[in-house]
Parts: structure tokens; C-alpha cells; sequence
């Protein structure tokens, strides 16, 4: 039953899944099966409301042919609505369901009946408030306010223009059995739509979640470099532009180091590129490790990095990459491949007073230069 009515009653949730897509063969499948199951649900209502008739019959409340004429009618728009779905008609409406027009040719036949057998009057307008109350679930709002009105014309025209004696039989025992009935299953299917309402309630809250989540690492791995996980050349240079901002109007010192892998050609052409890869990937993972959780770490391009050190002062900053220069230089890259070294050089430089974010790479570039030229495996500070 979940998978039946939930889409039906939740049109959000049913946009959700088939937003802006074409549905597929086997989206278009379900679909025709949760309508063949809604008008069966429709169908057995009918029946069951023509039973309830039969003993308003028996108990000569109502003529004995109302029972089968309302049986008949409420098959009849069954059977016209299954031609159309069946025939993919209603397919190519916005609302394959087909709300509207269901609602308001059952709410027609409630009417009708209501006056030609208003001494069985009850039944059918609770049915008038059930089918107003499951269409309203799925129309949109300016629907339901047109269908709401259109019911209140038909409404006074049949209290109003009419003398009908709508009635709420309870003359003996059979048909104050029938009476009950009408309420009971009318209550019920109330009840039915309340329990589905909160079940989907929950859902979609539970969907929503799930969508927050997904949003949030979409956003992560817009902001990443895939190989490595440090940020990507993009996401680092708007860090670094915000920190230089920032450190320049607190007037905080701001350290940089462009970090550069010696002799990665090789190590790529002695041990193949996915090697080479992995010892991008384990840098990577060995500098978070060993960096704070406000310094920002990120792919400048191709094995050079870049590291955001705030509130860093110069010698701080060249402290800390001999540190994690040694580190890398330490770590038993035999794992990889025997004989395997792997060192680093960077580039160690601090903000002045009226830089901008060219000066200060170009000044951190000029370092890591240095530290090449110097022999590699070293930390030049600019
Ligand atoms: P140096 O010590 O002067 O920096 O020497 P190097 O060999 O590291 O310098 P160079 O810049 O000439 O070579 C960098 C190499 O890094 C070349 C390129 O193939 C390799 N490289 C760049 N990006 C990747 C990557 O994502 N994966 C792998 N495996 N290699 C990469
Ligand atoms: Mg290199
Ligand atoms: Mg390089």
C-alpha cells in the first residue's frame, strides 16, 4: 500500500522523484499500476457504500434499485477513468492521476444521489467530505478552492432550491445499524489518511535529510581535489585570498608554503603513474596529519601544494614545514616500491603590510626555487 498511495498523496514527493525527466518504461509501469490500484480502492468503495444502500433497502428507507444505480455509476466512472489510463491518456496530462476530473465527477454522482435518495442522505455526504478531503491531498491549492466552491453551489442547490429531506435514518434497529456503518467507515477512511499522511510526513522528512547530506558532499567535492583530497586550485586560492584579508585587517601575521615533491618525474617514470598517485594521495594524507585544523591545505597543481598557515609568523611557519619536511623524508615509502625515497622542498613565505596575493606566491615561488637550486630536501624562507 506504501508504494501505491504515497506518490498519490504526496505530490511533492512524486515531483521530487520525476523532476524534470522524462519518466522511464519502468517508471511509466508503476505509475499505471498505482492507478489500476487506486480505482480499485475507488471501486471497492463504491462497493461497499451500494451494500450499505441494500440495507437501507431492506429496512424500505430507499427504493431497492438505488443500491445497484449507485453501484453502477460509481463503476461506470471507474471503468471510463481505467479506459484512459490504460489507453496512456492520462499520461500526458501534468496530473496523471487525473485528481480533479475523479473528484468532481464522484462528488456529481454524490449530489445526484443525495437527491433522488435523500432519505439515504447521511451516506453520501459523508462520501462528498472523504472524496473532497483524498482529492484535496493531491490538487494544488487553487484547485481545491475551485472544486471547494463548485461543491458549495451543488451544495445549496440541493438544500436551498430543493426540499429534499436529507436525512439521517435511525428508525429501527437495521437502519440504525446502517447509519453507524456509514460513519464508521467514513471515520475509518479518516483514519486511513491520517496514519498515510504522517507515514509520508516521515518519509519526506527522512528524504529531505537525505538530500541535505547529499547537497553537503556535493558541495565537499566541488571544493576538492579528487586525488588527493586537499582542496582544489580553485578552493585554495579563495582561501588564501580571504585569509590575506583577513590577517591584513586584524593586522595578524600570515605565513605561506608553496610545497613542491623532488624528482616526481622520476619517481613516476621509475615506478609508473599510479605509484606515483599513491605518493601524491600519502603526502596528502601525511601533511593533514600533521598540520592544524585552521591551516588549509591545498593542490596548487600538477605535485605542488599549497599550505595557508593564519596567525603563523615567519619563523613559526619555517619551523613547522622542516618539521613535516622531515617527516615525509622519514616515512618508509618501501611500501610502495623497495628503495623508494620521497622528499619534499617548499617555499616558506609571511605577509606584508599592503601585499596582495600575486606578490606573496610569486615571492614563495621564488623560495621553492631556491630550496631546488639549494639541493632539494630543504625549506627556503623567502
Ligand atoms: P623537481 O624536483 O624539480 O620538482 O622535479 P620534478 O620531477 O618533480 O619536476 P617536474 O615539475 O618536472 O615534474 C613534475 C611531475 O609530476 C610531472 C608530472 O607528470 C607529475 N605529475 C603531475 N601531476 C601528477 C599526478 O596527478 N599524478 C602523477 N602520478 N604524476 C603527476
Ligand atoms: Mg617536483
Ligand atoms: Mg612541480
Amino acid at each position: 500500500m506504501g508504494t501505491t498511495a504515497s506518490p498519490f498523496l504526496h505530490p511533492i514527493a512524486a515531483e521530487l522523484q520525476g523532476a524534470g525527466a522524462r519518466p522511464s518504461v519502468s517508471s511509466l509501469a508503476r505509475r499505471a499500476r498505482q492507478r489500476r490500484q487506486i480505482q480499485l480502492m475507488i471501486a471497492a468503495s463504491y462497493l461497499i457504500d451500494a451494500l450499505i444502500l441494500q440495507v437501507y433497502a431492506r429496512a424500505g428507507t430507499i427504493p431497492a434499485t438505488i443500491a445497484g444505480a449507485y453501484a453502477a455509476c460509481g463503476l461506470a466512472s471507474v471503468a471510463f477513468y481505467l479506459v484512459l489510463s490504460e489507453t496512456g491518456f492520462t499520461e500526458r496530462l501534468k496530473d496523471h492521476y487525473f485528481v480533479v476530473p475523479q473528484v468532481i465527477i464522484s462528488m456529481a454522482i454524490m449530489l445526484a444521489f443525495a437527491y433522488v435518495a435523500p432519505q439515504a442522505g447521511v451516506l453520501f455526504l459523508c462520501e462528498l467530505f472523504l472524496v473532497f478531503s483524498f482529492g484535496a491531498l493531491r490538487a494544488t491549492p487553487w484547485q481545491t478552492v475551485i472544486v471547494w466552491s463548485g461543491l458549495v453551489c451543488g451544495l445549496a442547490a440541493l438544500f436551498l432550491l430543493t426540499d429534499k429531506p436529507i436525512a439521517m435514518p435511525h428508525d429501527g434497529p437495521i437502519e440504525r445499524f446502517a447509519t453507524m456503518s456509514v460513519f464508521v467507515l467514513c471515520i475509518g477512511r479518516c483514519m486511513f489518511l491520517g496514519i498515510f499522511s504522517s507515514t509520508m510526513r516521515q518519509s519526506l522528512y527522512q528524504r529531505g535529510l537525505k538530500l541535505k547530506e547529499a547537497y553537503r558532499r556535493i558541495e565537499e567535492l566541488a571544493e576538492l581535489d579528487e586525488l588527493t583530497g586537499s582542496l582544489n586550485r580553485r578552493s585554495i586560492m579563495g582561501a588564501l585570498e580571504e585569509e590575506i584579508a583577513r590577517a591584513q585587517r586584524l593586522n595578524n601575521p600570515c605565513s605561506i608554503a608553496l610545497i613542491d615533491l623532488d624528482w616526481f618525474k622520476r619517481i613516476n617514470d621509475a615506478y609508473g603513474h599510479p605509484i606515483g598517485d599513491e605518493v601524491l594521495r600519502t603526502f596528502a594524507i601525511t601533511v593533514f596529519a600533521n598540520i592544524r585544523s585552521i591551516d588549509k591545505f591545498g593542490r596548487y597543481g600538477g605535485e605542488e601544494f599549497l599550505l595557508l598557515l593564519p596567525d603563523t609568523s615567519g619563523q613559526h611557519a619555517t619551523q613547522m614545514l622542516d618539521r613535516l619536511r622531515l617527516i615525509i623524508s622519514e616515512l618508509d615509502w618501501s611500501a610502495f616500491s623497495s628503495g623508494m625515497r620521497v622528499t619534499i622542498s617548499a617555499g616558506v613565505t609571511t605577509l606584508r603590510r599592503d601585499e596582495n596575493t600575486d606578490t606573496l606566491l610569486a615571492r614563495a615561488d621564488r623560495a621553492l626555487y631556491a630550496s631546488k637550486a639549494g639541493g632539494r630536501n630543504r625549506i627556503t624562507s623567502a
